[in-house]
């Protein structure tokens, strides 16, 4: 069996990338603070950090669908985080980095060049299904890739898109259950303004 994740590198100091991404609801969220919370479970300095854009559910906290949450710092760019790491940290975690300004992909890679373990949790696709933002140059350069499915909400299937159900046209328009919704390739509508959902 391959190894999912860095949990073993992060021990070893020697750095490391891992990206969890997927669609909405996929549990992104969950599997970033089930990582963190092993690292702390193994005594390891942990900070978590997620963009300032994204205040849905508590400004101070990562919050996943279900309502487990973990402490992390909003940061409003990539810049500001990098000041943000303390040079004792062996594990950064960062939640919703599909938001960040296109420099966040430097600012892992000096991390991990450090030494340190660094999990990026992010949307691979917009609500178009193009990639997003950061995400592909993330993945590329990730030692780890987990990509993970949520429940297509018209058919059951396993879903990779999020489905935007209202007219929005930008790409950044954060929501939750009431405007989003996971579909399947099949039962996703790529123009959500134009189209019958
Ligand atoms: P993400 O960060 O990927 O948006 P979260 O980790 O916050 O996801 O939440 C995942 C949780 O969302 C699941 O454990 C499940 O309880 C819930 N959930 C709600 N709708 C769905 C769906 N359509 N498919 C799968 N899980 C869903
Ligand atoms: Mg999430
Ligand atoms: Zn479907």
């Amino acid at each position: 069996m391959l190894a999912q994740d860095g949990e073993g590198v992060g021990r070893m100091h020697t750095g490391c990338i891992e990206v969890v991404c997927g669609s909405m609801f996929s549990g992104k969220t969950e599997e970033l603070l089930r990582r963190i919370r092993r690292a702390r479970f193994a005594r390891q300095a942990v900070q978590l950090f997620k963009p300032r854009v994204d205040n849905r559910y508590d400004a101070l906290k990562v919050v996943s669908h279900e309502g487990v949450s973990a402490d992390a710092l909003p940061v409003a760019h990539s810049e500001e985080l990098l000041g943000c790491v303390a040079a004792e940290t062996a594990v950064v975690g960062i939640d919703e980095v599909q938001f960040f300004d296109p420099a966040i992909s430097g600012v892992v890679q000096r991390l991990a060049g450090q030494g340190m373990r660094v999990i990026v949790a992010g949307l691979d696709q917009d609500y178009r299904g193009e990639p997003f933002g950061p995400m592909p140059t993330l993945m590329a350069i990730a030692e780890y890739v987990t990509k993970l499915h949520a429940v297509c909400a018209r058919c059951g299937a396993q879903a990779c898109r999020s489905q935007r159900l209202v007219a929005r046209e930008e790409q950044l328009f954060v929501g939750g259950a009431a405007t989003y919704e996971a579909r399947c390739r099949r039962c996703f509508v790529a123009s959500a303004v134009t189209m019958e959902l």
